[in-house]
């Protein structure tokens, strides 16, 4: 499953995302550290397509598409050193795909922040630089470990300790490995390392009930998110706490009220999809009619395979109907009907939103 962690300084918020994400209703305290454990939460992507699906289809149940959330805490100033909760964290955001940094961008005497003032700027420098220093840490011992079969003659590791050097004179000066620019080839190179800050980063500044328009904090995020090419999606936690709490009918009513839509959060778990260049594709059959996340780019027998690993390696062909045509034509056979279901074989690249049906071998 896709993996976001979800990092930032104490008390910017984050268990309080993390509840209304996945409505576990973990404790959430005014305190640092209150999330000692790190939390998964399964969420669901927010995606229309799916009823509309399942209004044709009829299926005897919906599941959607799912990213999981980790809380991540423990991440202080000097924490690559090994103070707060030392290097726990870092084990624990190498394991994800992508990372959500939560950025406070609220005043509130209550609520203490670690540094002393709200300063979201300073805040992500801290937290940056921490996932930077611990880069820093692997790439000096990849160059060690290298530097000797090097020293040898051996090509492909005097390849490998001159991209090393590269990566490591821009780290030092503070540059997140994401943003050096890096080729596909030099990526794969270093995959082994597991890096942090070669993963794709969007920042959720956490405002106010009355935040989202002219808040200087809010927009100091957003500047500094453009110079790096990061994404930045504003809510405000506590408020979606509180609507996640609520149950179907109310909540409708309360955002009507609000004059949205939908909750925020939907917005920030598209983001993370987006982030993460991922798109949808659909299964639709009588016993249900399931969301499957696949790569931007994907092939057919690679989405196949996301169901299970026999349907990648048996791939025969695929029927595919792109969503709208399934919808107009009400179905598969409609589509059938009107010529609008194709035959797709191994080379076929994926669309976000195809109906799919596979063939293959056992
Ligand atoms: P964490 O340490 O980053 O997990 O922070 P918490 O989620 O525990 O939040 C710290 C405190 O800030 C709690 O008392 C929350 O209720 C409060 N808080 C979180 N989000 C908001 C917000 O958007 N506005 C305000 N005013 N308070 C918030």
């Amino acid at each position: 499953a896709i993996k976001c962690g979800i990092v930032g300084l104490p008390n910017v918020g984050k268990s309080t995302l993390f509840n209304a994400l996945t409505n576990a209703g973990i404790e959430s305290a005014n305190y640092p550290f209150c999330t000692i454990e790190p939390n998964v939460g399964v969420v669901p992507v927010p995606d229309a397509r799916e009823q509309a699906l399942a209004e044709i289809v009829n299926p005897e149940r919906v599941m959607p598409a799912t990213v999981d959330f980790m809380d991540i805490a423990g991440l202080v100033e000097g924490a690559s050193k090994g103070e707060g909760l030392g290097n726990k964290f870092l084990a624990n955001i190498r394991e994800t795909d992508a990372i959500v940094q939560v950025v406070r961008c609220f005043e509130n005497d209550d609520i203490v922040h670690v540094a002393g003032k709200v300063d979201p700027i300073n805040d992500i420098e801290i937290i940056n630089m921490e996932l930077v220093f611990a880069d820093q840490d692997s790439i000096d011992k990849a160059i060690q470990k290298v530097q000797r079969v090097a020293k040898s003659g051996d090509k492909e590791a005097s390849a490998r300790l001159a991209l090393l050097q590269k990566i490591h004179a821009e780290i030092e000066t503070g540059t997140l490995v994401r943003n050096i620019g890096l080729n596909e080839d030099e990526l794969k190179e270093i995959q082994d390392l597991h890096l942090l800050t070669v993963k794709p980063m969007m920042y959720i500044a956490n405002v106010n009930e009355d935040g989202f328009e002219n808040n200087p904090l809010l927009d100091s995020v957003r500047e500094l998110a453009e110079k790096q090419g990061a994404v930045v999606v504003a809510i405000c936690a506590s408020l979606e706490e509180e609507i996640a709490q609520l149950d179907d009918e109310d909540k409708a009513d309360f955002l009507e009220e609000m004059g949205q839509d939908e909750p925020g959060l939907n917005r920030v778990i598209r983001a993370g999809y987006e982030l993460l260049g991922l798109q949808t594709y659909f299964t639709a059959g009588v016993k249900e009619v399931r969301a499957w996340t696949v790569k931007k780019g994907a092939t057919a027998p690679q989405a196949a395979g996301v169901i299970h690993t026999d349907f990648e390696k048996g791939f025969i062909r695929a029927e595919v109907t792109a969503y709208q045509d399934f919808v107009d034509n009400k179905g598969d056979a409609g589509a059938k009907a009107a010529g609008k279901q194709r035959l797709e074989g191994k080379e076929y690249i994926v669309q976000d939103g195809d109906v799919m049906h596979f063939r293959f071998n056992v």
